[in-house]
């Protein structure tokens, strides 16, 4: 079972910033308004999650932590996925990979804390904590050497863990999230900061942009807000003017969830191929939302990849949605 769990694990925790997309995820799930993470040594040693969500009863801790137990889908509902959970693995996995400490409370029950380490559960114990949920990682991979081998420098897991951050942020705008490195102890140091925005969506995504992308992006880009079949596109995509030098800034959700698909990107590459040439990357932040039926999210445990039912409609939208916006603001 622990060396099953293991790796399985390995193909859903890859590093840390992995670890941290799948319990800030959860959170998001959980309905937190604020997310704040915590990581020592680019979150080798470290990684914190602490949220104000909806919290877990003590019954359903050691559930929690139970491998394809999940309370976000009944089974018979498969294709209905609008949480960002819906496998039950990032818990049991990260409990197989590193020593998991979680502490919550949910409305009407005490607090309650779970351990497991190497897969190996404690009994639960009581906890003090006022509301949401602490999930804490202690030692990643620390019993599985050739894992801890590939892992790259404290600064670019940190980095790692910095990107996963501010894509979820992007893609939450209402939530406040802060990333702090507590490597050196205490409260830390606050790396990235993202206050919850107000407003109407586009509002909230444009101070939120400005925020992760900088103002003269948000300045710099139009809004895009277009449908087809169904299908829905809306978000901030840069003029053919503003260049970001070197630094590709491409970021696509599909039902709020980040994806990185190279027809998507290939898309994009169309829409401004009459104002750019092959070596520019337009700026975007693009959301593609529709029924869950039509778009396969489980391509792999990651869940960055995705397929969709139709992408010669997904495609049309984005070039043709893009396009029309340009020529809008004069292009
Ligand atoms: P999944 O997210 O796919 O359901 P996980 O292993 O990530 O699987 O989480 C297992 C279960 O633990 C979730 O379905 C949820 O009920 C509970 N859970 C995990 N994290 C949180 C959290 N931060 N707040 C509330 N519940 C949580
Ligand atoms: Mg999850």
């Amino acid at each position: 079972e622990t060396a099953i769990n293991r790796i399985a694990a390995g193909e859903v925790v890859e590093r840390p910033a992995s670890a941290v997309k799948e319990l800030i995820e959860n959170a998001i799930d959980a309905g937190a308004r604020r997310i704040d993470v915590a990581i020592a040594d680019g979150g080798k040693t470290l990684i914190r999650v602490t949220d104000d969500g909806c919290g877990i009863a003590p019954d359903e801790l050691p559930l929690a932590l139970s491998r394809h137990a999940t309370s976000k889908i009944d089974g018979s509902d498969l294709l209905n996925i609008n949480t960002f959970g819906f496998r039950g693995e990032a818990l049991p996995s990260l409990g197989a990979v590193g020593r998991l400490t979680i502490t919550s409370r949910m409305h009407k029950f005490d607090a309650a804390q779970i351990t497991v380490a190497g897969g190996k559960m404690d009994p639960i114990r009581p906890a003090a904590l006022t509301s949401g949920t602490v999930v804490e990682l202690r030692n990643l991979f620390y019993a599985t050497p050739a894992r801890l081998k590939f892992m790259r420098s404290d600064r670019a897991e940190t980095q790692a863990i910095s990107d996963v951050v501010k894509r979820l942020a992007m893609a939450e705008p209402f939530i406040s999230v802060t990333l702090r490195d507590v490597t050196s102890g205490g409260e830390g140091r606050v790396t990235f900061r993202a206050d919850a925005e107000t407003g109407d969506l586009f509002d909230a995504l444009y101070g939120r942009l400005a925020r992760v992308l900088g103002a003269e992006f948000a300045e710099n880009s139009l809004r895009i807000d277009t449908e087809r079949e169904a299908i829905h596109l809306t978000g901030y995509a840069a003029l053919p003017t503003y260049s970001r030098g070197a630094a590709v800034a491409q970021f696509f959700f599909v039902n709020g969830r980040p994806v990185r698909d190279k027809q998507l990107h290939g898309a994009l590459r169309a829409a401004y191929s009459d104002f750019l040439s092959r070596d520019r990357h337009p700026a975007v932040c693009l959301f593609i939302d529709c029924d869950p039926q039509h778009v396969d999210v489980n391509v792999h445990p990651a869940k960055a990849e995705v397929r969709f039912r139709e992408p010669g409609v997904v495609r049309g939208l984005i070039v043709s949605g893009l396009r029309h916006a340009l020529a809008d603001a004069g292009h």
